[in-house]
């Protein structure tokens, strides 16, 4: 439960960054442009005032669509999206943010559990009588959060791109499209990634390329949260990619697209921590599903829906022998004795 707090925490620290950094960038604006009050006094002094709380929430939830949009579409704003040093200092603190919350959420299973829960593995651990060497758990650790710094970068990367060059439908007012359109838009993005991950996965598991870069995940045959990210590069890319091009298809509101991408993450990240715990959603399969994959290697592939090793036989098997050098097409049924 404490997991299901600290995930709700961290989405809304998250969110609670996004929108004061916007705000503020939307002041810094009018500053500097001598323009009209813009959002942040506004909404606090509002705030502040006599607003019933439905009031209130209609009034962040509405700043909260538009402000990256409205003044992003300000000229002084397009002149600064143009602004190499502008783009490089706002990447390095998505970075950086990114970096520290998927840190801070590692650290805390990592305290919680293995360190003050050590002696009781058989309570909680997926693989209770096997841990990382402190050799490859440092390397873990270091690899996950370069990744988690990269992502946030990279991310923040491709949407001054996007502004630049628009490439994705984003779009960033709820009312443009109506509700049904935003809700269908997340269910639509998170089979998408759900989609693309499993057939990417199982690729990257194909016997001709697993050795070459995959099995630089498989070292970790006992994961920990810091194991989400640690992945090789090329890999790294294909999978932190996944969810953005299904917006260049289809239109997708911003937040639909940023509420699944988090999901999928935050999932990522404790389905890598060796913990048991049940999933997220009804539908989400338990950390087990991943462990398992860590332990037995060339099968259960999915992230968040076991529908798609259900329905392609990629499901593990309790009569069939799995291994690293065991690959699909390979796993017979166990010899009886
Ligand atoms: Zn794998
Ligand atoms: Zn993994």
């Amino acid at each position: 439960m404490s997991f299901v707090v600290a995930a709700a925490g961290s989405g809304g620290l998250m969110f609670a960054i996004m929108l004061v950094l916007s705000s503020l960038m939307q002041e810094w604006d009018t500053v500097l442009s001598k323009g009209q009050p813009s959002t942040l006094v506004p909404l606090l002094r509002e705030a502040s005032g006599n607003l019933s709380t439905t009031e209130w929430y209609a009034n962040v939830s509405s700043v909260a669509d538009s402000a990256l949009h409205h003044h992003l579409s300000t000229p002084y704003m397009r002149s600064l999206v143009r602004d190499p040093y502008f783009i490089a200092f706002w990447m390095m603190c998505a970075g950086t943010t990114t970096l520290i919350i998927y840190y801070l959420g590692a650290q805390y299973i990592h305290n919680e559990y293995y360190v003050k829960r050590r002696a009781d593995a058989a309570e909680w651990k997926c693989q209770p009588t096997k841990f990382l060497s402190d050799e490859l758990a440092l390397e873990e650790k270091l690899t996950g959060c370069w990744n988690a710094f990269v992502s946030g970068s990279a991310g923040t990367g491709l949407f001054f791109l996007h502004q630049n060059y628009p490439i994705f439908k984003f779009y960033y007012d709820v009312d443009e499209r109506g509700w049904l359109h935003y809700l269908a838009g997340c269910f639509l993005v998170y089979l998408w990634v759900d989609f693309y991950s499993y057939w990417m996965h199982r690729l990257l598991h194909h016997k001709a390329i697993y050795k070459y870069v995959h099995k630089w995940h498989h070292r970790y045959k006992c994961p920990t949260a810091f194991g989400a990210f640690a992945i090789h590069p090329i890999e790294y890319i294909g999978f932190q990619t996944a969810g953005i091009w299904c917006s260049a298809i289809f239109p997708v509101h911003v937040m639909s697209f940023l509420t699944v991408v988090m999901f999928v993450a935050y999932h990522n990240q404790i389905d890598h921590s060796g913990v048991y715990f049940e999933g997220e959603l009804p539908w989400v399969p338990t950390t087990k599903f991943h462990d398992d994959h860590h332990q037995y290697f060339h099968l259960n592939f999915g992230v968040t829906l076991v529908l798609w090793d259900w329905l392609f036989g990629t499901l593990r098997q309790s009569d069939r022998v799995y291994g690293e050098e065991v690959f699909e097409g390979e796993q017979d049924v166990k010899k009886t004795q």
